[in-house]
């Protein structure tokens, strides 16, 4: 009689099932556009010459490896709080910004969501977390098994592959009082629809109005438009207009660190008695969860930050990266033209950062798989980072004959 008899298994992720698929097919044409990492124009993993330079030279100075501190690594917090908000933001002056190292995006958005279940309920008495519909697929689980309970609002509007600013503005004003608001600060994943900074106005002034909080989950800053600066747009506003944001870095895409596991959460406060009391409640989760951040990642970044000719190249190949992908959605749209074909497809230059909701729906996407060997999740998101100029002509003949 075994002990785990009853344990149920549990549903496979969507997007590992499409890799799975991908990687049975024999077609030489095969395309797998399920990826969720940056792949240069031959469809590899890339790594930063100005990470790899960092690496070396840590390597060489042959430093131990004991624990960092729970907090993390004091200097990394420094510059990542610097690239968010700038090194003149008030706030990061006059140290009165809240911060802990964490295990990346994924890890910072985890403790944010274990900090509010406990210390920030809403009027419905519980901690309440809204995020766009759709969203990140793990931000619901995060969130949730961070102790907070989860729901919508409206983000996405199918008709005009867009951003739908109405409905969202009607949702956030109804929601209750001392809700948190997810918002993706660039490159919305899944459906890479951004709001303008007119509409990112009109939601910083919503948000205000209807007493919420502001969560900016930030996966993709550089990584987007290929600036640093325009991509924390969202953020630096939202700071600039009073609120008091709580925000989850990532350094997965922008230095290509997947698999370091580097990020920060960090939340602007009103004095420093606040901020001493949310690093320590942050401390103590963290202690349980992972008990101390891994070393590397932020030792790299490090390096890269100290280093003026690091930094220069970090930026120019992250701008690199950025502009592939926006050179593969003009492509991917101008074949799509030349073949004549009947939809309007502006939504794919429009839309930005890694993924495009390309509007193909379950049959089509299904057919592309079918007749062309072609792989995506069926919500139609398609993942730019594996387009590529050999590819290119292939996904566009696919999409144009399961659209015709
Ligand atoms: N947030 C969003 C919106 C994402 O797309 C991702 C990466 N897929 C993450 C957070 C977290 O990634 P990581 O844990 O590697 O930083």
């Amino acid at each position: 009689m075994s002990v785990w008899k009853d344990v149920p298994k549990g549903p496979e992720d969507a997007i590992l099932g499409v890799t799975i698929a991908y990687n049975k097919d024999e077609n030489p044409k095969k395309i797998n556009l399920g990826v969720g990492a940056y792949r240069d124009d031959n469809g590899k993993p890339f790594v930063l010459s100005s990470v790899r330079a960092a690496e070396a030279r840590i390597q060489s100075e042959k430093r131990p490896m004991e624990y960092l501190p729970v907090i993390g690594d004091k200097e990394f917090l420094s510059n990542s709080l610097k690239l968010a908000f700038t090194e003149d933001n008030e706030f990061l002056k006059n140290d009165l910004i809240a911060s802990i190292q964490a295990l990346s995006g994924t890890g910072a958005c985890r403790l944010g969501a274990e900090f509010i279940s406990r210390f920030h309920k809403s009027s419905t008495g519980m901690p309440l977390v809204l995020m766009p519909s759709p969203t990140w697929a793990n931000h619901p689980g995060i969130f949730r098994d961070g102790g907070c309970e989860v729901g919508k609002y409206r983000y996405y509007d199918p008709d005009s592959c867009g951003f739908d600013l109405e409905g969202c503005v009607e949702d956030l004003k109804s929601a209750p009082v001392g809700s948190v608001v997810l918002l993706h600060a660039c490159a919305h994943n899944p459906t890479g629809v951004d709001p303008t900074m007119d509409q990112w106005e009109v939601l910083s002034e919503t948000i205000k109005r209807a007493g919420l909080l502001p969560f900016f989950d930030m996966a993709y800053q550089g990584f987007t438009s290929g600036s640093l600066d325009i991509d924390a747009g969202a953020v630096r506003k939202f700071v600039e207009d009073g609120h008091r944001v709580m925000l989850a870095q990532s350094f997965s895409k922008n230095f290509g660190l997947y698999g370091h596991r580097l990020g920060t959460l960090s939340m602007l406060t009103d004095s420093d008695k606040e901020k001493m009391a949310i690093e320590s409640q942050l401390k103590i989760l963290a202690r349980t969860i992972w008990s101390n951040p891994p070393i590397q990642g932020s030792r790299i970044v490090n390096e890269v930050f100290k280093d003026n000719s690091f930094y220069n190249s970090w930026t120019e190949e992250m701008s690199r990266m950025a502009n592939r992908i926006i050179d593969m959605r003009k492509q991917l749209s101008d074949k799509l033209v030349e073949l004549k074909n009947p939809r309007d497809w502006s939504h794919i230059t429009r839309q930005k950062g890694m993924f495009c909701y390309s509007g193909l729906s379950p049959a089509q996407v299904e057919a592309m798989k079918e007749q062309f060997s072609v792989y995506l999740i069926s919500s139609g998101r398609i993942s730019m980072a594996g387009v590529t100029s050999a590819n290119v002509e292939h996904l566009a003949t696919a999409m144009d004959a399961v659209t015709k």
